[in-house]
């Protein structure tokens, strides 16, 4: 399976989020642009209209003061010049035609009558009423946009007697605009450059792990189960990550426990064909020998069918065994129970094994502590389980000597059947109970090493276990442990 991202790049979760980031940064920058310029242009246009009324009632105040109450009439118009050359605005000064005594014409600077019907009439008629008048327009004479100021003169006595028109060129909003919009983008731009760097780094962030992920789980999907994420996190994706990881361990663990299986079972399938080769190949053997007719002789001849059918027998206990082994390990096979009592079940094996234990001379002793010893079982398979124990106890000692059977009632059924023969050497003290196990010492020719597996399968289909503890050269010890039957009997 493909690692590299085939996803195509507008669909990747880093350019989404990208893009995302990118376009509410976008966003954020223009709306703030578009705010920030529509004050600061109502911001000027404000301070404008203030410096321009200021500048109006102090213009108005000094005629009133310098002029109007000194009576130097005269000396305004060089004063005028100056200050309209300085200002670089234009002033212009009417008489108030309304007034009582009107101000003096040689500081009218405009007559009122050319003011008529102009745009400018309404503001210098307000200024008359002694109000300040303020209008922002384009205007048609200057041809550009002018914002206009009227004032009323007063003279000494407070009466409105003239009128005073600043003309001043206002920027544009476009010109405001312009100089600030200049320097606005170019702020917004470097923010914004710097911005998409650090979005990168985010971004990034959040979707690399995923792509971490991504890569783990195709890696988990291809069979490469020792793959991790290598994600360290304290977020959801750091939880994820972590499961993730979770997952591969078990896989790896569901791994090696399948190999196991599938070794245990070409190990099973190897066992009991080379099991069920010998017998076959002497039984093969044999029967050619007859059919070519060669033996004649009888005892031979009865030799021969003795072998025959000890090779039969032996492959009957194999198939036997197997069967029941294979029995015993299927969960949906369920053992009969009833109550039994133990100590017939050992009455009734001592009595099974006692020739061959009488052929070796072997004393078989049974301490109980109780006549009776019930526990909930299937009769035939726990005579079949201690049968193998004490098979082997025989099989594995030497003439005369004992083997201790104790059966003991606690909080817990304990039978423990003790030999003094050859014992089991630590090595082989762990696998004893692994099917077709059977130890390099030889003296087992008879058996399948099915036995002992078999033994552990019925001990623990009955709740109980099977321990052994063994010392070379001085015997070996089999503990059944099993839980109490609750009843009295
Ligand atoms: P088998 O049916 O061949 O006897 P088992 O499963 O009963 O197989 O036993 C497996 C192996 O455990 C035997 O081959 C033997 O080496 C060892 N073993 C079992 N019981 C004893 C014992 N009492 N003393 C010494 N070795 C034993």
């Amino acid at each position: 399976m493909a690692k590299e991202n085939k996803v195509r790049i507008y669909n990747r979760l880093f350019f989404k989020l990208y893009l995302n980031y990118a376009v509410m940064l976008l966003v954020t920058a223009v709306l703030i642009c578009l705010i920030f310029i529509r004050l600061y242009e109502e911001n000027t246009m404000n301070n404008h209209k203030i410096q321009a009324e200021n500048d109006a009632e102090s213009f108005s105040k000094m005629l009133t003061e310098d002029f109007i109450k000194t009576g130097k009439y005269d000396e305004f118009l060089v004063f005028y010049n100056r200050l309209v050359k300085f200002n670089g605005m234009d002033i212009w000064t009417f008489s108030n035609p309304y007034a009582l005594t009107p101000m003096d014409e040689r500081m009218a600077t405009n007559s009122y009558e050319e003011l008529e019907e102009s745009e400018y009439e309404d503001l210098v008629n307000r200024a008359f009423m002694g109000e300040k008048a303020y209008r922002k327009d384009y205007d048609n004479i200057y041809e550009k946009q002018m914002s206009i100021v009227a004032a009323p003169i007063h003279d000494t006595g407070g009466n409105v007697v003239g009128a005073v028109l600043l003309l001043s060129y206002v920027e544009g909003q476009k010109d405001i605009v312009n100089d600030s919009l200049k320097l606005i983008v170019f702020s917004s731009v470097t923010a914004l450059a710097i911005s998409f760097i650090i979005v990168i780094i985010f971004a990034t962030e959040l979707s690399l792990p995923i792509s971490k992920m991504r890569v783990t789980a195709l890696e988990l999907a291809a069979g490469n189960y020792n793959s991790k994420t290598g994600i360290k996190r304290e977020d959801e994706i750091g939880d994820l990550a972590k499961t993730v990881d979770i997952l591969s361990e078990k896989l790896l663990e569901n791994e090696i426990q399948r190999k196991n299986m599938e070794q245990m079972r070409l190990d099973f399938f190897s066992n009991v064909s080379h099991e069920l080769r010998t017998p076959i190949t002497v039984l093969r053997a044999y029967t050619e020998t007859l059919v070519d007719g060669v033996v004649q002789d009888k005892d031979t001849l009865a030799q021969y069918y003795e072998r025959m059918l000890a090779e039969c027998k032996s492959m009957e206990r194999l198939v036997g065994d197997l069967l029941l082994l294979s029995k015993m390990q299927n969960p949906d096979f369920a053992i009969e129970k009833e109550p039994v009592n133990l100590i017939q079940v050992f009455d009734d094996i001592i009595r099974s094994a006692g020739a061959i234990a009488q052929k070796k001379n072997i004393n078989i002793e049974v301490n109980k502590d109780c006549p009776v010893l019930m526990m909930l079982g299937d009769y035939d398979r726990l005579r079949q389980m201690f049968m193998v124990i004490l098979d082997n106890a025989i099989k594995f000692s030497d003439e005369n000597k004992t083997i201790h059977i104790n059966l003991i009632k606690k909080d817990k059924i304990i039978v423990s059947i003790r030999d003094e023969g050859i014992g089991i050497h630590p090595e082989d003290l762990q696998h004893i109970f692994d099917k077709f196990y059977k130890s390099s010492l030889g003296k087992n020719s008879g058996g399948t090493g099915l036995g002992l597996a078999i033994s552990r399968q019925i001990a623990q289909r009955h709740g109980g276990k099977i321990e052994v503890s063994s010392v070379q050269g001085e015997g070996s010890t089999f503990t059944f442990t099993f839980p109490l039957l609750e009843m009295e009997f």
